[in-house]
C-alpha cells in the first residue's frame, strides 16, 4: 500500500463524526493492507512504532519538525514558525508550505507504506552525538518526496499528534468488520490483546492466520497481560454475599502497580499502563532476581514504600517520589519499596490465569516464602463480615487504602473490572471517598479574574466501554493552581479540534474542542441525576434524557495530568453509575 492510500484514509477518518462510521473506514483501510502492513497500519493510525510497552518514542519536538519542514520546501525556518503559529497545527503548517513550495517533490519515488514506517522507526531509534540533525534530515528527505496530503501526516506523526482518535476498541471492531464482515469476532479479538497489549501483533495473526489463530492466542513472557481491576461495595456483608460466603481479603496498598516478567535473569516490570518501568525499579529488580527462584514467571503485585525502621507503610505522596528519571539509585536507596504480590498468572511455561484464585495464591505462597522484598499481600480468609471488617479497620490504621476481597474460584480476568475482585475503601458515606478519573474532552477560556491565565475551566468524561465512546459528566473550574492552568492552557492548546471529536457524546458545548487524550484526577461531593450531561443517559417517561454530573468536582492528586492512565482507563460511565447507587443507599440508611 502506498503511504499517500493511507493518508487518504485519514482524510476520510477526519472527516465523519460518528464511530460507526469510523469503524467501516478502518475495517476497509485493514482489509486493503498486505499483511505484512497490518500491524504497522495499525500502530501508525494510533500514531506510535510499536505496542506502548516497548518504549519506543520519537524523541522529536516540534523546533526539529520546523525545521525538517524548512528543510524539505525551502521556507526559512522563520516563516515555517510564522506558519505554525498561525495555523496551530503542524500537519496544517506541512500542507499549507508543501504545496507552496517551490522545490519540487525531490524525487517522483512514491513511498508506500513499509518504506515510510521503516524510515520513521530508524528516526526514532538514532540516538547519540549529532542525532539532532540526522532526525531533522531524515523527515524532511520523507517530506521533501511527499504530496502536500502526505505532508501532513508526516509532519504530525513524529509529534504524537496522529492518532486519529481511534481507540483500541473501535480498532478491534474493525478487525472483526475486515476479517468476518461484521462485529462477531470482537470478544475473541478483545481476549487476544488482553493477553499481549499489542494491537499490532493481534491484527498480524488475524489476518495472516485467521480466526483460528486469534483462539489459540497464548501469554508469553515479556508481552504485559492488561490488568484486572476491581469493582466496589460499600459494606462487609455485601462483599461477602456477592462472593458466595467466602472470601479471600487482602490488604489494599496505594502505589506502584507493577507486573513483573521474569525469565532466567532477564526481569522487565510494567505499569498498570503498561508501561515498561523497569529503569525506575533497580531494587525490585535486584530482589526478583534474588528471591525468586522460578525460571520464568509473571507476577502481579504493588509495590510501596516502606519506612525498614518502624514497619509502616509510606503513603502515595511519598511512595510516589520514585517516579523519576534521574537519581534513580539514590532514591531507591533513601525510599526502599516492597512489592506485595498478589497474583501469579504464569510459571515455567503453565499459563495460571484460568486457576482458580485458591490455587494461584498457594503457588504464590508456596514460591515467595521466607522472601524480605518480595512478598505475598497481606491476607485473611474469611466467612464472618466482623472480621472483614476489623481487617479492614486494621489497614487503614496502618496507613493503607482498604482492602480488596477476592473470590477464592475465579479466574485472573484479563483487562476486566468485575465482582471476582472487590475493593472496599475508607467511607462512602459524606463526600464520595473514591476519586474519579476524567478525560479532558474540552475547555473554557478564561473570564473575570482568570482572563490573564485564558483558561477558565475545562470539560470533563468518563469513558463509555460499551459504546467506546466518552461521554461528558462534569465541569471543573476549581482546585487549580496558577501553574497548573499555565500547564493546562499549553498541553490542550494543542490538541484542539475544530468540531467535537467522532468519539465524544455530550451537548454541552466548551469554548474549545481537544482530543480525549489528557486525564485528571478530581474528588466530588456527590453525583447527581443531570438534563446536561450525556454520562449514563437514559430516556425518561415524558421523552426527555437524563444522566449523571458530579458536583463540586475539583482538581486533586499529586500530578495534573495522570501519566499513568490513558483516555479509555478514565473512570467509566458504569462506575459512575454505581458510585451513584452505593451513595443513595448509604443516605436512606443513614
Ligand atoms: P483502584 O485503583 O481504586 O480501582 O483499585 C485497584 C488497584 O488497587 C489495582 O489496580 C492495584 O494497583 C491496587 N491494589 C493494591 N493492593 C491490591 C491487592 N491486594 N489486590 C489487588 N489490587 C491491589
Amino acid at each position: 500500500m502506498l503511504f499517500s492510500e493511507l493518508a487518504g484514509y485519514y482524510e476520510k477518518l477526519e472527516a465523519v463524526s460518528s464511530r460507526l462510521a469510523m469503524v467501516d473506514i478502518l475495517a476497509d483501510l485493514l482489509n486493503k493492507a498486505g499483511k505484512e502492513e497490518v500491524s504497522k497500519v495499525i500502530y501508525i493510525t494510533q500514531g506510535v512504532l510499536a505496542p506502548p510497552f516497548e518504549g519506543v518514542e520519537f524523541g522529536m519536538a516540534e523546533k526539529l519538525v520546523e525545521e525538517s519542514i524548512a528543510m524539505a520546501t525551502g521556507f526559512t525556518k522563520a516563516e515555517v514558525e510564522r506558519t505554525y503559529r498561525s495555523k496551530g497545527d503542524m500537519g496544517a503548517t506541512a500542507m499549507e508550505l508543501r504545496s507552496k513550495s517551490k522545490l519540487k517533490r525531490m524525487s517522483s519515488h512514491s513511498y508506500t507504506v513499509m518504506e515510510v514506517y521503516e524510515h520513521m522507526l530508524k528516526m526514532a531509534t538514532t540516538a547519540g552525538h549529532g542525532s539532532k540533525d540526522i532526525k531533522i534530515k531524515m523527515l524532511a528527505n520523507l517530506i521533501a518526496a511527499a504530496t502536500p496530503v502526505e505532508a501532513k501526516y508526516l509532519a504530525k506523526y513524529p509529534l504524537d499528534e496522529l492518532r486519529m482518535g481511534v481507540g483500541d476498541a473501535t480498532v478491534l471492531e474493525a478487525l472483526s468488520k475486515a476479517a468476518t464482515g461484521d462485529r462477531k469476532l470482537k470478544g475473541e479479538l478483545e481476549n487476544a490483546y488482553n493477553l499481549c497489549s499489542d494491537l499490532g501483533l493481534v491484527g498480524e495473526k488475524l489476518m495472516n492466520g485467521g480466526e483460528q489463530a486469534v483462539r489459540n492466542f497464548r501469554i508469553s513472557v515479556f508481552r504485559p497481560i492488561r490488568p484486572a481491576l476491581a469493582e466496589r461495595l460499600p459494606t462487609a456483608e455485601q462483599i461477602l454475599e456477592k462472593m458466595h460466603g467466602i472470601a479471600s481479603v487482602e490488604q489494599k496498598y496505594d502505589g506502584f502497580r507493577c507486573q513483573v516478567h521474569k525469565d532466567g535473569r532477564k526481569v522487565r516490570i510494567f505499569s498498570r499502563r503498561l508501561e515498561n518501568t523497569t529503569e525506575m525499579f533497580p531494587d525490585l529488580v535486584d530482589a526478583a532476581i534474588q528471591e525468586i527462584g522460578a525460571g520464568s514467571i509473571i507476577l502481579d503485585g504493588e509495590a510501596i514504600a516502606f519506612n525498614e525502621d518502624t514497619g509502616e507503610f509510606r503513603p502515595f505522596q511519598e511512595t510516589i517520589k520514585r517516579k523519576r528519571k534521574h537519581g534513580i539509585e539514590e532514591k531507591a536507596a533513601s525510599l526502599p519499596l516492597h512489592l506485595f504480590a498478589f497474583d501469579i498468572l504464569y510459571l515455567n511455561g503453565e499459563d495460571y490465569m484460568k486457576e482458580p484464585y485458591k490455587r494461584r495464591r498457594e503457588e504464590l505462597e508456596k514460591l515467595l516464602k521466607g522472601n524480605h522484598i518480595i512478598v505475598p499481600s497481606n491476607r485473611i480468609v474469611t466467612t464472618v463480615s466482623k472480621e472483614l471488617e476489623g481487617f479492614f479497620e486494621r489497614s487503614i490504621e496502618g496507613g493503607l487504602e482498604g482492602i480488596v476481597a477476592k473470590d477464592l474460584e475465579s479466574k485472573y480476568k484479563p483487562g476486566a473490572r468485575e465482582f471476582s475482585w472487590i475493593k472496599m475503601k475508607r467511607s462512602y458515606k459524606g463526600e464520595l471517598s473514591d476519586t474519579i478519573d476524567l478525560v479532558i474532552i474540552g475547555y473554557y477560556r478564561g473570564r473575570g479574574m482568570r482572563s490573564e491565565f485564558q483558561f477558565g475551566g475545562l470539560l470533563g468524561a468518563v469513558y463509555n466501554e460499551k459504546r467506546d465512546l466518552f461521554e461528558s459528566v462534569s465541569r471543573i473550574g476549581s482546585g487549580f493552581s496558577e501553574a497548573q492552568m499555565v500547564e493546562l492552557r499549553e498541553k490542550l492548546d494543542r490538541i484542539k479540534t475544530k468540531a467535537k471529536p467522532a468519539r465524544v457524546d455530550s451537548v454541552v458545548e466548551p469554548d474549545f474542542w481537544v482530543t480525549p487524550k489528557y486525564v485528571i484526577t478530581v474528588r466530588a461531593d456527590e453525583i447527581t441525576k443531570s438534563p446536561t450531561h450525556t454520562c449514563g443517559k437514559e430516556k425518561q417517561h415524558d421523552g426527555s434524557e437524563v444522566g449523571y454530573a458530579l458536583r463540586f468536582p475539583r482538581l486533586v492528586g499529586e500530578e495534573t495530568i495522570r501519566s499513568d492512565k490513558g483516555p479509555e482507563e478514565a473512570s467509566t460511565t458504569e462506575e459512575i453509575i454505581e458510585m451513584y447507587n452505593l451513595q443513595k443507599r448509604v443516605k436512606v440508611e443513614g
